[in-house]
């Protein structure tokens, strides 16, 4: 199965889409996190993206599509793709739909996860990951058991993304609405859509789209 996991930013659809790669042995496709590594490695598609997205633009269309084209071509997917913030325009969701269709695939569900935005500008304020594991944390719901120490690795370093500042994270969700909400309706008009209320506590989230998928 090939799942696409759509909604704003701070929608939850990373932590999602980390625990769906678990249960359903599916292979997590996040083009946040090829881009931030590509910024991180000082490569030349890290230096056309940074600024972009420092300014919570979209990065331009031919460069993610590219990224995506690459892993789909190099992994054979096991049970299928999650992909996690891609596509985020049209042309990536027709571009989407022949790179799969060039292997026999298609995307088989999307899952829309609905949120309002003031409470999408307080979830990703808050929220800073350990430097060293990468585990998530938020200021106001998720704070390490012991302050300043890692649950997971007992590291005491942390990090917040650059574009998690609040007039960035204005400008992400001014992209969002523009330019990826009508995907919605793309995939609404080819009966793929499912949509789960993204405000509800992560357990139930992936209680909902487990049964939206198990429908699907
Ligand atoms: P994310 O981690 O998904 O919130 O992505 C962080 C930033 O990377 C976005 O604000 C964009 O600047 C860029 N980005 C990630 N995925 C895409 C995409 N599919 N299309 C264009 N830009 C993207």
């Amino acid at each position: 199965m090939n799942l696409v996991l759509l909604g704003p930013p701070g929608a939850g659809k990373g932590t999602q889409a980390k625990l769906l790669e678990d249960r359903r042995s599916l292979v997590k496709l996040s083009t946040g996190d090829m881009l931030r590594a590509a910024v991180a490695a000082g490569s030349e598609l890290g230096r056309q993206a940074g600024d972009i997205m420092e300014r919570g633009e979209l990065v331009p269309d031919a460069l993610v599509i590219g990224l995506i084209a690459e892993r789909v071509d190099e992994d054979d997917g096991g049970n299928g793709f999650i992909l996690d913030g891609f596509p985020r325009t049209i042309a990536q969701a027709e571009a989407l739909d022949r790179l799969l269709a060039d292997r026999g695939q298609k995307v088989d569900a999307v899952v829309v996860m609905r949120v309002n935005d003031d409470a999408l500008v307080d979830r990703i304020t808050g929220r800073y990951t350990c430097a060293r594991c990468g585990e998530g944390y938020h200021e106001a719901f998720k704070t390490p058991k012991v302050p300043g120490v890692c649950d997971r690795c007992g590291g005491t370093e942390f990090a917040r993304r650059p574009d998690d500042k609040e007039e960035v994270v204005r400008s992400r969700l001014k992209a969002y609405h523009a330019q990826t909400e009508p995907l919605i309706d793309y995939y609404e008009r080819q009966e793929k859509l499912k949509s789960v209320d993204g405000m509800a506590e992560i357990g139930a989230v992936q209680e909902e789209i487990d049964r939206a998928l198990d429908a699907a």
